[in-house]
């Protein structure tokens, strides 16, 4: 381990030769810099996994329920692939900046400040997971990192319960859009035992790859899944 100036001289040396600006106004310093993070809405987004209407709860309305596998869905903010949220997350996964998650762990803490207690009910968090193919070019699941941020801010274990469908021999007879489809496909790794699950992932557009993730957890037992994503478009 640095000793406590030899750290410090690191971060500064750091700082010289990879400069970070606010993703917002361009102020170097932090991805998203005080003032700008002061002005986040982060009070969170409560809509219908099917449907998408906004409804207080994020619970599944009752007539779009025998289409869903997700009980609910929330996400802490609103995605745009231009607002500071959409960049910090472009940020994350093709930088992987551990100051961009640093963000996302003070995005969380104001979620749950605004929204005291609506976790309550999780037992474990399980991360989207990544195409392994992708993991191998990422590096790293950037899924699994928001996963277990938010498992250290309520206390909750982090398993990776699911895997995407690798390829198979199988696949090779297919067409490719049957191929595509089956890519997606996700599987359970492993018994675990849990009544409700917070499924995490970065961004809930569709909400397809959150569903097929939650189809599987149902068919492993789990009697309750809610979708957690730090954006949703
Ligand atoms: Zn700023
Ligand atoms: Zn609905």
């Amino acid at each position: 381990m640095f000793s406590p100036s030899g750290q410090k001289i690191i971060e500064v040396a750091k700082d010289c030769l990879f400069p970070i600006f606010c993703l917002d106004c361009g102020k170097e310093g932090e991805w998203i810099c005080p003032d700008c993070f002061g002005k986040m809405d982060l009070r969170g987004v409560f809509c219908c996994p099917v449907c998408h209407r906004p409804n207080g709860s994020g619970t599944c309305c009752a007539i779009c329920q025998p289409q869903s596998c997700l009980d609910k869905a929330m996400a802490i903010a609103v995605y745009q692939e231009e607002n500071s949220v959409g960049r910090l997350i472009k940020a994350l996964k093709y930088n992987y900046a551990e100051d961009a998650l640093a963000a996302f762990a003070k995005m969380i803490d104001g979620f749950l400040i605004h929204q005291l207690g609506v976790l309550s009910e999780v037992d474990l968090i399980v991360p989207v997971p990544l195409h392994r193919r992708r993991l191998v070019e990422r590096g790293f699941n950037q899924a699994r990192l928001l996963a277990d941020i938010l498992g250290q801010k309520i206390g909750r274990p982090v398993v990776e319960w699911l895997q995407r469908e690798r390829y198979t021999m199988q696949q090779a007879k297919l067409s490719r859009e049957e191929r595509r489809a089956n890519v997606h496909q996700a599987f359970a790794n492993g018994d675990f035992k849990a009544d409700a699950v917070l499924l995490a992932d970065d961004v809930f557009t569709t909400g397809a790859t959150m569903q097929e993730c939650a189809r599987v957890l149902k068919s492993s037992g789990v009697k309750k899944v809610i979708g957690f994503s730090v954006a949703r478009g």
